[in-house]
Formats: structure tokens, C-alpha cells, sequence
């Protein structure tokens, strides 16, 4: 399975059909627990000398296809799938991290993440200092000598800034910290942040893996490449008192982390997806290339129409030739930039906010990468809470609609956007 393409992994990777009756589908292992031989084989699970299910919130056989196949997709080592994508990046961090360390992270960030790291983590003594990403080396000098890991969406949600991977990449090696990547929006066909240098990459499966807004689900895929004994990381090469004094780095190698992930992560915070989830993100999970190119036509194709409207002031996709981030997603995203699109109403704030309100055929909700065109304006709700300060630094200014572009006809969603600006009051001309 490790030489075939995308499209093939996406199907078939991490199923033997002969372990599961023949089922053509990955079956649902709808079950908490799994009944040992005897109790020898019991100790033997529990003590990690015999690989095996113990209890659906540490393993469970349809999540385990989930993981294989979505660790080969992003050419890691393993991977930990969780409840969403929220938890997927709490898990990765609370694994890592204790009281007293730091994290440099992208200011352009998911509003939820940039809550978790500048709000909620500094309750437990672990604080962040947000750098503009755009110049790499800011990472480094916002180092301090407790930083432990550089956090960053490969394309930033909703500022749709593409990351230098590989430059930041460099800055994180040379600091000796894990570089831990957000690739939700990009999804794992468009790009693949561990062949840029990434050691970590985080999903929330609930967008466009998923892809149809049936289930939320998260990812945290081990790349296998950081040296966790450099020094920095105590908790990897010292006997850990929560597993019987087990030497993560020692006894585990490259898969350290993502066996701490599961044994400490799942068994301490819990976070575990359900099987049923998993089911229904293997069911889209099959299709992601298919989708995943028609979102990102649709959404060129939308971006382009948009630039010629009247009532729109800007817009903001990285697939236009127009785009400060053109050359970058010519690097990064070749194969097409995703479905999210961003623009402006001359008509500020209200005009945006009609826009959101009025349309039909864009639903007006908290999501994206659904297969169903979505619309929201940010400033208005999911980035309420922030000051401007911190609104603008992540890219939501008043005027600011975003869309998440379907699979819809084209035609269709260019007409009903058409009805929606025709319906503003003229703007003076300045
Ligand atoms: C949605 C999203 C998350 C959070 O994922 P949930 O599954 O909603 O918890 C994290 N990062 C990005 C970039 C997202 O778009």
C-alpha cells in the first residue's frame, strides 16, 4: 500500500477484508470493551508487552483503519484519531506540554485554537506569543528559552495565508521544538506538511476529510521525525511515573510520541472518537480527491466572478493571480488551494451582514468544507469575542464574508450571490 497514489490509500489503506469476515465496508465496531483469552493475555495488554483492544477509549478496530489510513495519507508513522479537531490539538499540546512552557504560534489561526492557546492554556501556566508567520524567522526570535513547540495552519482559517512550511520548518529544527501544523483547511490531498518538515499535523476530520457535515472527528498524525532526547524533553526519556515507569524515547523510538498520545492522551483527557464517527468519515474519506478538486475549482472559478462585482471591495483566494500568497500556494497548493473564500462588501459591516442573512443557497452557519455551500460573517460571530486588535491580526475586518464552496452547479451559486448584491443599497462612489 505504501507506493500506491492517493486515491487508491483512500480507499483500501489500513483494511485487511480477511480480518473482517470479507466486509467490503469497514465494519462499525460498536463496543466499549473486548474480552481477553485469559489473564495472562490481560496483564499482557496492560503492561504493553502484546499488542491488542482493551477499551474503546484507548483502540478500537474501525478507528484503528481510520488512523492507518489517514497516517499513510499524510506519510506519517501513526496517528491518533479524537472526539474533533478541537480535542485533537488540546490532546497534542496537554501530551506535550506542562506548567511553565511556551508555544510560538501563527497569529492567523481557527478563532477556537487561538482561545485554547491565548486564553484556557494560560490558566495551566502554559502561555503563547503569537508572531506574524509570513516572516519566519519570527517564530525564532519570539523563542524563549521554555519554548517547547511552533504551532501554525498550513492555510490560515479565515486569513487563508499560506505558510511558508518549509522555512518555518528550518527555524523549528534549529530551535530543537517539535513544529506542529494545522492542515484542516488544505486537507491532506492538497498538501502534505510532514514532506515540508512538519513533525506533527493536527486535522479536524469534521471538514473536509468528513466532508458532508454529518460528524465532527480530529487527527493527530505523527510525522516520526523529532528527536524527543534532545534534552528538552524530559517526559520522553526519563521513567514515566503514569506508565509504570516506562522510557517513552527509549522503548518506543520514533513512535514515542504518538504511543503517549494514546496511552497518557485517551486514557487521561479522554477524547476519544466514536466508532460511528469513524465509520462516517471513512465513508468521506474515500471520495476526498474527487471533492476536494471541485471545491477548489468551484471556488477559483467563484473568487474570479466575485473580483468583477460591484458591490464587492476586495477578495482574497490564493488561487488568484491577484493573491500576495499566489506564489506560495503555487508552491504548496499546486493541485488547486482549497474551498474557502474570503472578500469584502463595499458596504462594510451591515452590507456583510445582509449578504450572510440574505442569501439561499449559502447557509448561513458555523462549518466548512461541507459538500453544501456555507456562509458566515465573523465579525458579527465566530470572532465576536476578539478585540479589533486581534480580530484584524486574524484577518476578520467588519466587511469580511467567508465562504465555504460546494459542490453545487457553479451557475447556480453565482446567480444567488447575484440576487443577494443587487438587493444592497448603492454605495456612493468616493
Ligand atoms: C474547525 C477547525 C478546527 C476545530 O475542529 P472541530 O472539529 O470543530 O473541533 C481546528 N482548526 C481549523 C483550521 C478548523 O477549521
Amino acid at each position: 500500500m505504501s507506493t500506491t497514489k492517493f486515491a487508491t490509500k483512500a480507499l483500501h489503506a489500513g483494511h485487511d477484508v480477511q480480518q473482517t469476515s470479507g466486509t467490503r465496508a469497514v465494519p462499525i465496531y460498536q463496543t466499549t470493551s473486548y474480552v481477553f483469552n485469559n489473564a495472562e493475555h490481560a496483564a499482557n495488554l496492560f503492561s504493553l508487552s502484546e499488542a491488542g483492544y482493551i477499551y474503546t477509549r484507548l483502540n478500537n478496530p474501525t478507528n484503528d483503519v481510520l488512523e492507518q489510513r489517514l497516517a499513510q495519507l499524510e506519510g506519517g508513522i501513526g496517528a491518533v484519531v479524537t472526539a474533533s479537531g478541537t480535542a485533537a490539538l488540546a490532546t497534542a499540546l496537554l501530551v506535550l506540554l506542562k506548567a511553565g512552557d511556551h508555544i510560538v504560534a501563527s497569529n492567523s489561526l481557527y478563532g477556537g485554537t487561538y482561545n485554547l492557546l491565548n486564553v484556557t492554556l494560560p490558566r495551566l501556566g502554559i502561555t503563547t506569543t503569537f508572531v506574524d508567520p509570513s516572516e519566519p524567522t519570527n517564530f525564532t526570535k519570539a523563542a524563549q528559552e521554555n519554548t517547547r513547540v511552533f504551532f501554525a495552519e498550513s492555510l490560515g482559517n479565515p486569513k487563508l495565508d499560506v505558510l511558508d512550511l518549509e522555512a518555518i520548518a528550518q527555524q523549528a529544527q534549529a530551535y530543537k521544538v517539535p513544529f506542529i501544523v494545522d492542515n484542516t483547511v488544505a486537507s491532506p490531498y492538497l498538501l502534505n506538511p510532514i514532506q515540508y518538515g512538519a513533525n506533527i499535523v493536527i486535522h479536524s476530520l469534521t471538514k473536509y476529510i468528513t466532508g458532508n457535515g454529518t460528524s465532527l472527528g480530529g487527527v493527530i498524525i505523527d510525522a516520526g521525525t523529532f528527536d524527543w532526547s534532545n534534552g528538552k524533553f524530559p517526559e520522553f526519556t526519563e521513567p514515566a511515573a503514569g506508565y509504570h515507569g516506562l522510557k517513552y524515547y527509549e522503548v518506543l523510538g520514533a513512535a514515542a510520541f504518538i504511543a503517549k498520545v494514546r496511552i497518557e492522551g485517551l486514557r487521561d483527557f479522554g477524547a476519544a472518537l466514536s466508532p460511528f464517527n469513524a465509520f462516517q468519515t471513512l465513508q468521506g474519506l474515500e471520495t476526498l480527491e474527487v471533492r476536494i478538486l471541485k471545491h477548489s475549482q468551484n471556488a477559483l472559478a467563484l473568487a474570479e466572478w466575485l473580483s468583477e462585482q460591484e458591490a464587492v471591495a476586495w477578495v482574497n483566494y490564493p488561487g488568484l493571480k491577484t493573491s500576495k500568497y499566489y506564489d506560495l500556494a503555487q508552491k504548496y497548493l499546486p493541485q488547486g488551494q482549497s474551498g474557502i473564500v474570503t472578500f469584502g462588501l463595499k458596504g462594510g459591516f451591515e452590507a456583510a451582514k445582509k449578504v450572510a442573512n440574505d442569501s439561499q443557497l449559502f447557509s448561513l452557519l458555523a462549518n466548512i468544507g461541507d459538500t453544501k455551500s456555507l456562509i458566515i460573517h465573523p465579525a458579527s460571530t465566530t470572532h465576536q469575542q476578539l478585540t479589533p486588535e486581534q480580530q484584524e491580526s486574524t484577518g476578520v475586518t467588519p466587511d469580511l464574508i467567508r465562504l465555504s464552496v460546494g459542490l453545487e452547479a457553479i451557475d447556480d451559486l453565482k446567480a444567488d450571490l447575484a440576487t443577494v448584491f443587487a438587493a444592497l443599497p448603492v454605495e456612493k462612489s468616493v
